[in-house]
Protein backbone atom coordinates (compact mmCIF):
# COMPACT_ATOMS: atom_id res chain seq x y z
CA UNK A 1 0.00 0.00 0.00
CA UNK A 2 1.13 3.33 -0.87
CA UNK A 3 2.07 5.21 2.38
CA UNK A 4 3.12 8.43 1.61
CA UNK A 5 2.10 11.60 0.63
CA UNK A 6 3.12 15.13 -0.91
CA UNK A 7 0.96 18.35 -1.98
CA UNK A 8 -0.33 19.44 1.65
CA UNK A 9 0.04 23.55 1.00
CA UNK A 10 2.45 24.59 3.65
CA UNK A 11 4.37 21.57 3.14
CA UNK A 12 4.71 23.41 -0.67
CA UNK A 13 6.27 25.91 0.77
CA UNK A 14 9.62 24.33 1.29
CA UNK A 15 10.16 23.27 -2.23
CA UNK A 16 10.77 26.65 -2.35
CA UNK A 17 13.77 26.27 0.00
CA UNK A 18 14.55 22.97 -1.65
CA UNK A 19 12.73 20.50 0.71
CA UNK A 20 10.21 17.53 -0.22
CA UNK A 21 7.83 17.15 2.75
CA UNK A 22 6.71 13.55 2.52
CA UNK A 23 3.87 12.71 4.85
CA UNK A 24 2.67 9.78 6.80
CA UNK A 25 -1.31 10.40 7.32
CA UNK A 26 -2.47 8.04 9.58
CA UNK A 27 -6.60 8.26 11.10
CA UNK A 28 -5.90 10.04 13.98
CA UNK A 29 -6.81 9.39 17.98
CA UNK A 30 -8.99 6.13 17.94
CA UNK A 31 -11.45 6.91 14.31
CA UNK A 32 -9.60 3.46 12.99
CA UNK A 33 -10.41 1.53 16.22
CA UNK A 34 -6.41 1.91 17.08
CA UNK A 35 -5.34 5.06 19.37
CA UNK A 36 -2.36 6.81 17.19
CA UNK A 37 -2.49 9.59 19.63
CA UNK A 38 -2.16 8.49 23.35
CA UNK A 39 -1.89 12.13 24.54
CA UNK A 40 -4.85 14.08 22.47
CA UNK A 41 -6.77 16.32 24.01
CA UNK A 42 -10.43 17.14 23.39
CA UNK A 43 -9.60 20.45 21.97
CA UNK A 44 -6.81 18.91 19.46
CA UNK A 45 -9.12 16.27 18.52
CA UNK A 46 -11.48 18.69 17.53
CA UNK A 47 -9.10 20.71 15.80
CA UNK A 48 -7.28 18.04 14.25
CA UNK A 49 -5.88 18.78 10.68
CA UNK A 50 -7.37 15.12 9.53
CA UNK A 51 -10.57 17.16 8.01
CA UNK A 52 -8.17 19.97 6.52
CA UNK A 53 -8.11 19.81 3.01
CA UNK A 54 -9.65 17.13 0.59
CA UNK A 55 -9.86 14.93 3.90
CA UNK A 56 -12.60 16.86 5.28
CA UNK A 57 -14.10 17.17 1.19
CA UNK A 58 -17.75 14.84 1.46
CA UNK A 59 -19.97 14.35 -0.27
CA UNK A 60 -23.76 15.22 0.65
CA UNK A 61 -25.28 12.60 3.31
CA UNK A 62 -22.11 11.29 4.08
CA UNK A 63 -19.36 11.40 6.79
CA UNK A 64 -16.45 9.86 4.94
CA UNK A 65 -14.51 9.68 1.53
CA UNK A 66 -11.44 8.11 -0.08
CA UNK A 67 -8.84 9.68 2.21
CA UNK A 68 -10.34 9.42 5.07
CA UNK A 69 -10.81 5.21 3.84
CA UNK A 70 -6.90 5.11 2.94
CA UNK A 71 -6.36 6.26 6.45
CA UNK A 72 -8.28 3.69 8.17
CA UNK A 73 -6.66 0.99 6.44
CA UNK A 74 -3.21 2.13 7.10
CA UNK A 75 -3.68 2.64 10.31
CA UNK A 76 -5.13 -0.73 10.53
CA UNK A 77 -2.38 -2.10 8.69
CA UNK A 78 0.35 -0.54 11.08
CA UNK A 79 -1.33 -2.10 14.15
CA UNK A 80 -2.61 -5.54 12.54
CA UNK A 81 0.03 -6.50 9.82
CA UNK A 82 3.49 -4.15 11.29
CA UNK A 83 6.00 -5.94 9.39
CA UNK A 84 4.26 -5.38 6.07
CA UNK A 85 3.15 -1.71 7.17
CA UNK A 86 6.91 -1.10 8.04
CA UNK A 87 8.11 -2.69 4.64
CA UNK A 88 5.68 -0.85 2.58
CA UNK A 89 7.05 2.34 4.86
CA UNK A 90 10.75 1.50 3.05
CA UNK A 91 9.64 0.89 -0.51
CA UNK A 92 7.76 4.11 -0.03
CA UNK A 93 11.00 6.36 1.57
CA UNK A 94 13.48 5.04 -1.15
CA UNK A 95 10.57 6.21 -3.90
CA UNK A 96 10.72 9.21 -2.47
CA UNK A 97 14.53 9.75 -2.15
CA UNK A 98 14.69 8.78 -6.27
CA UNK A 99 11.97 11.30 -7.39
CA UNK A 100 13.46 14.18 -5.44
CA UNK A 101 16.93 13.07 -6.48
CA UNK A 102 15.58 13.40 -9.90
CA UNK A 103 13.74 16.82 -9.23
CA UNK A 104 16.96 18.16 -7.38
CA UNK A 105 15.14 18.35 -4.15
CA UNK A 106 16.10 17.10 -0.63
CA UNK A 107 13.57 14.48 0.42
CA UNK A 108 12.36 15.18 4.31
CA UNK A 109 9.56 13.13 6.08
CA UNK A 110 7.16 13.37 8.67
CA UNK A 111 5.57 10.36 9.87
CA UNK A 112 3.18 11.69 11.93
CA UNK A 113 1.20 13.70 9.74
CA UNK A 114 -2.51 13.00 11.79
CA UNK A 115 -1.11 10.69 14.74
CA UNK A 116 1.79 10.81 17.23
CA UNK A 117 3.09 7.62 17.33
CA UNK A 118 6.65 6.95 18.47
CA UNK A 119 8.11 5.42 15.77
CA UNK A 120 11.35 4.81 17.05
CA UNK A 121 10.10 1.87 19.01
CA UNK A 122 9.70 -0.01 16.15
CA UNK A 123 12.61 -1.99 14.13
CA UNK A 124 12.17 -2.17 10.66
CA UNK A 125 14.40 -4.64 7.90
CA UNK A 126 16.18 -2.20 4.96
CA UNK A 127 18.45 -4.77 2.38
CA UNK A 128 18.12 -7.57 4.35
CA UNK A 129 19.76 -5.36 7.42
CA UNK A 130 17.75 -4.88 10.23
CA UNK A 131 17.42 -1.34 12.19
CA UNK A 132 16.52 -0.58 15.32
CA UNK A 133 13.89 1.63 13.72
CA UNK A 134 13.19 3.56 10.78
CA UNK A 135 15.41 6.66 11.40
CA UNK A 136 18.22 4.51 11.66
CA UNK A 137 17.33 2.84 8.15
CA UNK A 138 17.48 5.87 6.65
CA UNK A 139 20.68 8.25 8.75
CA UNK A 140 21.36 10.19 5.82
CA UNK A 141 17.68 11.78 5.65
CA UNK A 142 15.57 13.79 8.13
CA UNK A 143 12.43 13.32 9.28
CA UNK A 144 10.45 15.39 11.66
CA UNK A 145 7.01 15.68 14.01
CA UNK A 146 4.99 17.31 16.24
CA UNK A 147 4.41 15.64 19.78
CA UNK A 148 2.57 15.77 22.80
CA UNK A 149 4.27 12.77 24.19
CA UNK A 150 6.99 13.33 26.63
CA UNK A 151 9.84 11.59 27.32
CA UNK A 152 10.31 9.98 23.83
CA UNK A 153 13.62 8.31 23.48
CA UNK A 154 14.87 9.81 20.69
CA UNK A 155 18.13 11.83 21.67
CA UNK A 156 20.28 9.54 20.54
CA UNK A 157 18.65 10.42 17.10
CA UNK A 158 20.35 12.95 15.54
CA UNK A 159 17.92 12.71 12.34
CA UNK A 160 14.91 13.14 13.67
CA UNK A 161 13.36 16.38 15.30
CA UNK A 162 10.42 16.65 17.56
CA UNK A 163 8.62 20.16 18.22
CA UNK A 164 6.24 19.90 21.50
CA UNK A 165 2.79 20.73 20.71
CA UNK A 166 0.66 22.61 23.20
CA UNK A 167 -2.84 21.87 23.65
CA UNK A 168 -5.76 22.04 26.26
CA UNK A 169 -4.89 20.71 29.36
CA UNK A 170 -1.61 19.80 28.77
CA UNK A 171 0.48 22.88 30.38
CA UNK A 172 2.26 20.75 32.96
CA UNK A 173 3.64 19.16 30.28
CA UNK A 174 4.47 21.82 28.56
CA UNK A 175 6.71 23.61 31.06
CA UNK A 176 8.58 19.90 31.35
CA UNK A 177 9.33 19.84 27.68
CA UNK A 178 10.64 23.69 27.90
CA UNK A 179 12.84 22.45 30.40
CA UNK A 180 14.12 19.50 28.15
CA UNK A 181 14.95 21.63 25.32
CA UNK A 182 11.68 21.54 23.03
CA UNK A 183 10.55 24.10 20.92
CA UNK A 184 6.57 24.35 21.67
CA UNK A 185 4.42 24.76 18.91
CA UNK A 186 1.16 26.77 19.65
CA UNK A 187 -1.74 27.74 18.14
CA UNK A 188 -3.11 31.27 18.15
CA UNK A 189 -6.31 33.02 17.50
CA UNK A 190 -5.59 35.42 15.89
CA UNK A 191 -5.56 36.76 12.38
CA UNK A 192 -3.55 35.58 9.31
CA UNK A 193 -2.94 39.31 8.72
CA UNK A 194 -1.89 40.30 12.46
CA UNK A 195 2.07 39.50 13.25
CA UNK A 196 2.76 37.01 15.69
CA UNK A 197 3.24 37.76 19.16
CA UNK A 198 6.84 38.73 19.90
CA UNK A 199 7.04 36.60 23.03
CA UNK A 200 4.94 33.86 24.39
CA UNK A 201 5.43 32.49 27.81
CA UNK A 202 8.31 34.23 28.52
CA UNK A 203 9.82 32.59 24.89
CA UNK A 204 10.74 34.57 21.35
CA UNK A 205 7.90 33.41 19.34
CA UNK A 206 9.06 32.02 15.42
CA UNK A 207 6.55 31.92 12.82
CA UNK A 208 5.70 28.24 12.24
CA UNK A 209 3.45 29.22 8.94
CA UNK A 210 6.61 30.28 6.98
CA UNK A 211 6.80 26.66 6.19
CA UNK A 212 6.61 23.41 7.92
CA UNK A 213 10.45 22.68 7.82
CA UNK A 214 10.49 22.24 11.75
CA UNK A 215 13.85 21.08 11.68
CA UNK A 216 14.82 24.52 10.41
CA UNK A 217 13.90 26.61 13.38
CA UNK A 218 16.10 28.32 15.88
CA UNK A 219 16.49 26.46 18.96
CA UNK A 220 14.33 27.97 22.49
CA UNK A 221 10.99 28.98 20.77
CA UNK A 222 7.55 29.15 20.51
CA UNK A 223 6.32 27.60 17.42
CA UNK A 224 3.28 29.97 16.27
CA UNK A 225 0.72 28.60 14.06
CA UNK A 226 -2.28 30.50 12.89
CA UNK A 227 -5.51 29.29 13.94
CA UNK A 228 -7.10 27.13 10.61
CA UNK A 229 -10.28 25.21 9.78
CA UNK A 230 -12.45 24.17 12.98
CA UNK A 231 -9.58 25.49 14.99
CA UNK A 232 -11.02 28.97 14.53
CA UNK A 233 -13.78 28.09 16.60
CA UNK A 234 -12.20 26.77 19.75
CA UNK A 235 -13.27 27.37 22.92
CA UNK A 236 -11.63 24.04 24.74
CA UNK A 237 -8.28 26.07 25.43
CA UNK A 238 -6.55 24.47 22.59
CA UNK A 239 -6.07 27.73 21.00
CA UNK A 240 -4.21 30.36 22.78
CA UNK A 241 -5.04 33.99 23.13
CA UNK A 242 -1.37 36.12 23.43
CA UNK A 243 -2.60 38.93 25.96
CA UNK A 244 -0.35 41.00 23.99
CA UNK A 245 -2.88 40.63 21.74
CA UNK A 246 -5.87 40.84 23.24
CA UNK A 247 -4.59 44.46 24.21
CA UNK A 248 -4.27 45.83 20.72
CA UNK A 249 -7.50 44.42 19.54
S1 LIG B 1 -2.72 14.52 18.75
FE1 LIG B 1 -2.47 15.60 16.78
S2 LIG B 1 -3.07 14.13 15.21
FE2 LIG B 1 -3.84 13.37 17.17
S3 LIG B 1 -5.96 14.15 17.31
FE3 LIG B 1 -4.63 15.64 18.33
S4 LIG B 1 -4.12 17.14 16.71
FE4 LIG B 1 -4.91 15.30 15.68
Amino acid sequence: MKLLSTGNPKVLKGLKEGFNTYILHLAPASLSGHNTCPKATEGCKAACLNTAGRGGMFKKGENTNTIQKARIRKTIQFFTARESFMQDLVKDIELAIKQSIKKNLIPVFRLNGTSDISFEKYEVVRNGVLYRNIFDAFADYQFYDYTKILGRKVTDISNYSLTFSAADGNDNDVAKAINQGYNIATVFGIKKTLPMPEEYMGLPVFNGDESDLRFLDPKGVVVGLYAKGKAKKDESGFVKYPTIMLKAA
